[in-house]
């Protein structure tokens, strides 16, 4: 057999894969469903779980790598989101959180081990950036979670570290993956970016039913660079047309984050600002109320504030909601995540 590293995951492939990958090895063609249940469903962590195979086999086929991450440490906020550190095959290690309410279980996904984007308010791009993640990475970040909660992941959000259209194919077949595999609804996935030049028309090219977050989080040019460094080399207007652009060739409509940020951009002028740009623009504003982090000393805005901004927009017709994110108290909330226990 070849050695381990050139080996394939068998995570992230698919039914059609797996059972072409079982028959080269001598098993019949039945055998490439089961692999596939085992593998999605049945939390199969090595060749050697699978007892419906052949003893024999089984152990001549013990190292293949089947892709799943090891969980090196999780710790839970009182609202129960779960932060999980998953050390790769490589010994980096990513972060993953685990999202419950009542009726659902949210995964928030990491695409890259740190991130190179470096927005000025975000714990993960203070770290840099190492690598982007495979596709049975992220998928086993999805596995990993609905088996910690034993209860099935009902949505997955691409939010944890990385900017995911910076290994968008990587991502993509992660999407794939998860839909066909896992089983989770494509309308139930959500893939969010910082907004790079052409990337937002390149993924629209790939006509998947997932929602499109983009990271807004400014009402102008100059402001917008303020706080992300990327946004020098695309401006608002353009990625705001490549927006409209991703609506009218996807027919979905796309969310704005907004994170608060106080007296930054959380001042009425921002919200008039912000509401010229969207008129009637199919689209759903998401404002996130600023998590702190111990690099940067931005702040907050108290609720009035932040009720204030709200209800501007509301007024201007531009669908819009609070996010307040879950996990603070466990460093597991949205631009919190780092590769550290603390
Ligand atoms: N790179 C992608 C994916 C990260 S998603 C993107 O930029 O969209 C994480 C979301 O949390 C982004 O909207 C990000 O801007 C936001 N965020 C980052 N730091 C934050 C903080 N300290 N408080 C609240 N939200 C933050």
């Amino acid at each position: 057999m070849a050695t381990v590293a050139t080996n394939k995951p068998l995570l992230g492939q698919s039914l059609l894969e797996l059972t072409t990958w079982i028959e080269d090895r001598g098993q019949p063609k039945y055998r490439g469903k089961q692999l596939h249940q085992w593998l999605y469903q049945k939390g199969a962590k090595s060749l050697l779980d699978i007892t419906v195979f052949p003893k024999k086999w089984r152990e001549d086929f013990a190292d293949y790598p089947i892709g799943r991450s090891n969980l090196d440490y999780f710790s839970t906020a009182p609202d129960r989101t779960r932060k999980y550190l998953l050390r790769l095959d490589d010994g980096l290690i990513i972060e993953t959180v685990g999202i419950p309410t009542a009726s659902r279980l949210t995964v928030c996904v990491s695409t890259q081990v740190g991130c190179p984007m470096a927005c000025d308010f975000c714990a993960t791009g203070k770290g840099g950036f190492t690598r982007n993640l495979k596709r049975h990475e992220i998928v086993d970040q999805v596995l990993t979670v609905q088996e910690d909660f034993q209860q099935r992941v009902s949505n997955v959000v691409f939010m944890g570290m990385g900017e995911p259209l910076l290994n968008i194919n990587e991502v993509v077949g992660a999407v794939k993956s998860i839909n066909e595999d896992v089983g989770i609804g494509q309308r139930s996935l959500t893939i969010s970016t910082v907004g790079l030049p052409g990337k937002i028309r390149q993924l629209a090219a790939y006509k998947l039913q997932a929602t499109l977050a983009v990271s807004l989080h400014a009402s102008n040019q100059k402001l917008r660079e303020q706080l992300i460094p990327s946004a020098k080399h695309y401006h608002l207007n353009a990625l705001l047309d490549e927006c409209r652009e991703y609506v009218n060739s996807t027919k979905r409509r796309v969310s704005f984050e907004y994170v608060l940020l106080a007296g930054v951009n959380d001042l009425p002028q921002h919200a008039i600002e912000l509401s010229k740009h969207l008129k009637g623009f199919q689209s759903h504003v998401n404002l996130i109320p600023y998590n702190p982090i111990n690099e940067v000393d931005y702040q907050r805005p108290d609720k009035s504030r932040i009720k204030a901004f709200r209800d501007i927009l509301e007024q201007k017709h531009v669908a819009v909601s609070v996010r307040y994110s879950r996990g603070l108290e466990a460093d597991a909330a949205c631009g919190q995540l780092r590769s550290s226990k603390s």
